[in-house]
């Protein structure tokens, strides 16, 4: 683990030692491009994104080169992503283990800059106020989209992206007046089965007074306490083995107390399509538990869920023009034999039955319902003015392009091969922008090391980075004649456009509200929903940025 200091009131976290060791860097040991012999002085990575990636490979970084300096831009004030606004309420742990290894904010070469938006417009920093600043920048800005399906009648009211309503639950500021209608009727669809369809199925489903201890927000217990949701019904479009949810999910659904689940419709046999003992383990398990069902019975459950499969959703449809009344879905079949993926005695490669495909049959059918959530997945999306510092964007695939190592490649230059031919210098990614919107938090960790080893490497070997004439020319007479501003030329670009930051010391006030607010309630914090709120509780505390917390 990383080194821990104890904030000291009023001062900075650096060592007099590393302050010394950062005023003698001059702009004279510093060459354009640089070379092997310029890497006498620690490296300047700019981060954009405090989820998993960005810390991850931040942490990696400074494992490897513990000189180096980070500075992390955030949108929002408070930090950890999804961590804080995706990962489930009623998951704590697993939100515990990962803020655990963010320790790294208490580096004392690490800067945190919350409430700073990276992009163009009002309010927000722009690439080429940032990059010049830096040796290199960190694209890990996740996925802050979701997926559409491109169906008609998607814009009906009670047709909810799962993004949004976990967005809600969780204290998103962009979602905290989504209040969704859960009175309306007593089933929910949800389309897609992945995890997020689960958590989303479960949140709707729990037992209020498990969901009460957990953080999920005061807002979301009134509305769910209110709810009359007592059936979800789980629409994926392929077959019962190729859902993406895992296991444990799975599990925690099946084993609720007081839910049911929906035994397996007619003609099971078939549709799994594959016999039972040619099943590869993980997909014999996952058989065994749907056909096991829930540790509830059906007759005894006060609520229940199903999985529906090889139906795709066709239309949102309403007789009103405007309330969501049935989900419309057209019936689908594989697209070969399942069975004839069996060869020999072995079992079945689980990859070939994990990748069946569907076509559609062409029959339709309905579900009525007055809530339908869109659980098809997260979408990334390019920042403005990416491409003015030579970023590029791959719309298609949804993800920067890359060379799986975490060097930002330019298609027009070509694949980057050994040598890094077509890396965009000083360009990297990590995280759901570098691989697409799928992967958990563990999978996250071993990308963004990957990211964190390439920089280090690149470093020492000598790599290009950020050229540094371009660097000069942006920030002339902004950073006291060093030609890398760093934090200290990027904070008066902060200034220069009204932005208010929010430091690492400011989030600890956040927190600790947070936390002063849930204990009131008997949990382990109450999250605050707007962005103007957490700025008002700084300004409770009488200081509001890093003004009061010392340069590094
Ligand atoms: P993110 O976590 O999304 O972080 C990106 C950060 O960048 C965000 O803080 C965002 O605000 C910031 N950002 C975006 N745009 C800008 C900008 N322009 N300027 C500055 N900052 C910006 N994994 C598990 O292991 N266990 C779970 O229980 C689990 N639950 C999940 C539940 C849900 C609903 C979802 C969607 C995912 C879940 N995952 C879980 C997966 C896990 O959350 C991801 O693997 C991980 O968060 C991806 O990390 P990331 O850093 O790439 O993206
Ligand atoms: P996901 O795992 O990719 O699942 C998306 C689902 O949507 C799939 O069932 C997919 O079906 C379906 N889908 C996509 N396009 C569709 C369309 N046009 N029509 C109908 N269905 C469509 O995505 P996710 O659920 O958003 O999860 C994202 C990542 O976060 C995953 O890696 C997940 O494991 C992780 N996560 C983890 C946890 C946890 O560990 N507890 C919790 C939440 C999320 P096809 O398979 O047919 O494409």
């Amino acid at each position: 683990m990383l080194a821990r200091r104890a904030p000291v009131s009023g001062s900075s976290w650096i060592c007099s030692a590393c302050r010394s060791h950062a005023r003698h860097q001059t702009a004279s040991s510093l060459r354009a491009y640089s070379t092997a012999a310029t890497r006498q002085r620690p490296i300047h990575l700019a981060v954009i994104g405090s989820g998993p990636a960005g810390y991850y490979t931040a942490y990696r970084l400074l494992k490897k080169l513990p000189d180096a300096r980070i500075d992390m831009f955030e949108s929002l004030p408070v930090p950890y992503g999804l961590v804080r606004y995706g990962v489930a309420p009623d998951h704590p742990e697993v939100k515990k283990s990962a803020e655990t290894l963010m320790t790294v904010s208490e580096h004392p070469h690490f800067n945190f800059a919350g409430n700073v938006p990276i992009g163009t417009g009002p309010g927000h920093l722009p690439l080429t106020a940032l990059a010049p600043h830096y040796d290199a920048v960190l694209f890990a800005y996740g996925a802050n989209k979701d997926r559409k399906l491109n169906v008609p009648g998607e814009d009906l009211k009670g047709v909810v992206s799962a993004r949004a309503f976990v967005g809600w639950y969780n204290g998103l500021p962009e979602y905290a007046d989504l209040n969704p209608d859960l009175k309306g009727g007593d089933t929910a669809v949800v389309i897609g089965q992945g995890n997020v369809a689960l958590d989303v199925t479960r949140i709707l489903l729990s037992p209020l007074e498990l969901l009460r201890k957990t953080d999920l927000t005061e807002n979301a217990v009134q509305t769910l306490s209110e709810s009359n949701v007592k059936n979800v019904k789980v629409i994926g479009r392929r077959g019962p083995l190729q859902a993406p949810y895992t296991i444990k999910e799975l599990r925690e659904l099946l084993h609720m107390q007081t839910l049911g689940f929906a035994p397996p419709p007619e003609g099971w046999d078939r549709l799994m399509g594959v016999e039972r003992r040619r099943l590869p383990r993980q997909l014999k398990r996952i058989a065994e538990l749907l056909e096991k069902g829930s540790k509830t019975p059906m007759t005894e459950a006060e609520k229940a869920w199903q999985l529906g499969y090889l139906r795709a959703p066709a239309a949102f449809l309403s007789n009103d023009n405007t309330n969501l009344q049935a989900v419309g879905f057209e019936q689908q079949e594989y697209d070969v034999d399942p069975s004839s993926l069996i060869t020999g005695d072995a079992p079945t490669d689980l990859n070939a039955v994990r990748g069946l495909r569907v076509r559609s049959t062409g029959t339709k059918s309905l579900i009525h319902a007055h809530l339908a959530f869109r659980s098809v997945g997260y979408q990334s999306a390019p920042l403005d003015g990416m491409e003015d510092i030579g970023v590029p964007f791959d719309t298609a695939r949804g993800i920067i392009p890359n060379d799986r190592w975490g060097r930002i490649i330019s298609p027009s230059e070509g694949p980057a091969g050994p040598l890094t031919a077509g890396h965009v210098p000083g360009m990297y990614c990590a995280g759901w922008v570098k691989r697409g919107p799928t992967g958990v938090i563990a999978s996250t960790m071993d990308d963004a090391f990957t990211t964190g080893d390439i920089i280090a490497k690149d470093w020492e070997e000598g790599t290009k980075f950020i050229p540094e004439e371009e660097n000069r020319g942006a920030s002339a007479g902004e950073a006291g004649g060093s030609s890398r501003g760093g934090w200290k030329a990027v904070k008066r670009e902060i200034q220069k456009r009204g932005i208010r930051s929010v430091s690492w010391y400011d989030w600890t006030k956040i927190d600790a509200e947070e936390r002063r607010r849930g204990a009131l309630r008997g949990k382990e914090r109450e999250k605050i929903r707007g962005v103007s709120e957490m700025l008002a509780v700084l300004d409770g505390y009488g200081r509001t940025s890093y003004e009061n917390w010392g340069d590094r």
